[in-house]
């Protein structure tokens, strides 16, 4: 489904990314592991559009190129990205932020049946739909920043650290709904540092280190080598 290859990304003199190849398959959920700085985030951007590569690179989605797309077109085609720091109108209410996420041609003509399958899958969004964002709970907030994607109707979800500044229980609560999602048949493309919990859901990942993708392999292996815990993450594998 989607394909990279050969990917590299500079700024200025910092290599961010460097000969990176990635595939992700129909219905699969994917795994980026990386510690800080890595470039887990810059490749996501990429993806989505928001960051151009090196000269050389080529990503495929569905059969069709996707670099040299405007962000918006990468969305339309049903790539969505749920972004570090979410993203999200903190004045704006529960209810118009979801909304906003049905921009995509594709996705407005099913507005009202896609809020109802972000309803379904947040009942506390439909419970507080006319509060402000900015009064929720980190958690509830990134269930908006979630459901605001799922209303573009993708086809390819990614999410940057969508775990990052949560209690343990939210972040089990998170995956949780991830693995709805997933199975819902939307393949997933999640970068995270927490290594346990990400694997839990997930088909396979790879590990990124400075840039490089250093190893690869399905959920259950990569979950037992000891080195992905201590030589990649360190401390982050706890977390
Ligand atoms: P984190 O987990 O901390 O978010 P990451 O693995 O997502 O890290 P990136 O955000 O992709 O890493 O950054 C990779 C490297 O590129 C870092 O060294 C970062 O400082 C650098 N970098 C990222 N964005 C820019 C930018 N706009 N200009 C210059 N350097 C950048």
């Amino acid at each position: 489904m989607l394909e990279i290859r050969n990917l590299a990304v500079d700024y200025g003199k910092h290599v961010a990314l460097q000969g990176v190849s990635l595939d992700v398959a129909e219905g699969e959920t994917v795994v980026m592991l990386g510690a800080n700085g890595s470039g887990k985030s810059t490749l996501l951007k990429v993806i989505a559009g928001l960051v151009r590569p090196r000269e050389g690179a080529s990503i495929g989605f569905l059969d069709a190129p996707l670099l040299g797309r405007k962000a918006h077109e990468i969305l339309e085609r049903g790539v969505a990205l749920v972004p570090e720091g979410r993203g999200i109108f903190p004045e704006l209410t529960v209810a118009e932020n979801l909304l906003l996420g049905a921009y995509p041609r594709r996705a407005r003509s099913d507005e009202a049946a896609n809020l109802a399958k972000v309803f379904d899958l947040f009942p506390r969004l439909a419970e507080r739909r006319r509060q402000p964002v900015a009064t929720m709970s980190g958690g509830e907030q990134q269930m908006v920043a979630i459901g605001r994607a799922l209303m573009s109707a993708p086809r390819l979800l990614m999410l940057d650290e969508p775990s990052l500044g949560l209690a343990p229980v939210l972040v089990g609560e998170l995956f949780e709904v991830l693995a709805t999602v997933r199975e819902s048949g939307i393949s997933l493309l999640i970068v995270e540092q927490n290594v346990r919990i990400s694997l839990s859901i997930a088909d396979r990942g790879y590990l990124l280190e400075a840039g490089r993708i250093v190893g690869e392999g399905s959920a259950a292996t990569l979950a037992d080598d000891p080195s992905v815990q201590h030589a990649f993450l360190g401390v982050a594998s706890d977390a």
